[in-house]
């Protein structure tokens, strides 16, 4: 199974491809987890990505194409794969394409996860992550079982840069501006399926299962 979770910031990409990831065995790879990883090793791609992740905006597509390209030619993909947050514009998209026909493979099916605005911003204002290890807790949905503590390593949660109110105003603008399009992109190409995305975990993995006929 090849797959591209599509959505908002904050809709709940990552913890839907995370148990994805169960049902169908195949890895999730997120460019945002990817890019925050190169940040931590303090890569060269990591420290040039930086600035444009603390702003909330996109990093250049042609560093983004290269980190995957990369990942699809290694060993964890050769069963399929979920892609969580890549790819973001028409350009990473087209690129995309074009790196899967070179190794003869194609994407099974698109998923949007849909949400209204006002609830993605109360949920982003309520995301912590793991200092360490990078698990994701909503306060809300998900709180951690020690107040700011993870469950997982026990280290400190804190609160993204780039999910203080103002970013997330930014990232919601350029998502509108440059990933909604990618909607209508996928759809054209007869790959693409819509899964409410509003209510809590449990409630949206079912609307995705269903949608691609798993229920
Ligand atoms: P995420 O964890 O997917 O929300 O990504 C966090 C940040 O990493 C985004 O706000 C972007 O700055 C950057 N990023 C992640 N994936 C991409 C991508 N596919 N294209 C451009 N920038 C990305």
């Amino acid at each position: 199974m090849r797959m591209i979770l599509l959505g908002p910031p904050g809709v709940g990409k990552g913890t839907q491809a995370m148990r994805l990831t169960k049902h169908f065995n195949i890895p999730q790879i997120s460019t945002g987890d990817l890019l925050r990883q190169a940040i931590k090793n303090g890569s060269e791609l990591g420290l040039s990505a930086k600035r444009f992740m603390d702003a909330g905006d996109l990093v250049p597509d042609d560093v983004i194409l290269g980190m995957v390209e990369e990942v699809l030619e290694s060993d964890i993909c050769k069963n399929g794969f979920i892609f969580d947050g890549f790819p973001r514009t028409i350009p990473q998209a087209k690129g995309l394409a074009k790196i899967l026909e070179k190794h003869a493979l194609s994407l099974d099916v698109v998923v949007n996860i849909d949400a209204d605005f006002s609830e993605i911003i109360h949920r982003l204002s309520s995301r912590r992550a793991c200092v360490e290890c990078g698990a994701t807790y909503n306060l809300i949905f998900s709180p951690p079982k020690n107040e700011g503590k993870c469950d997982a390593c026990d280290a400190k949660l804190i609160q993204r840069d780039d999910d203080k109110e103002e970013t997330v105003q930014n990232r919601l603008k350029v998502y509108k501006k440059q990933t909604a399009p990618l909607i209508e992109f996928y759809n054209k190409l007869g790959l693409l399926k819509i899964a409410d995305g509003s209510g809590g975990i449990e409630e949206v993995q079912q609307n995705i299962l269903t949608v691609l006929g798993e229920k």
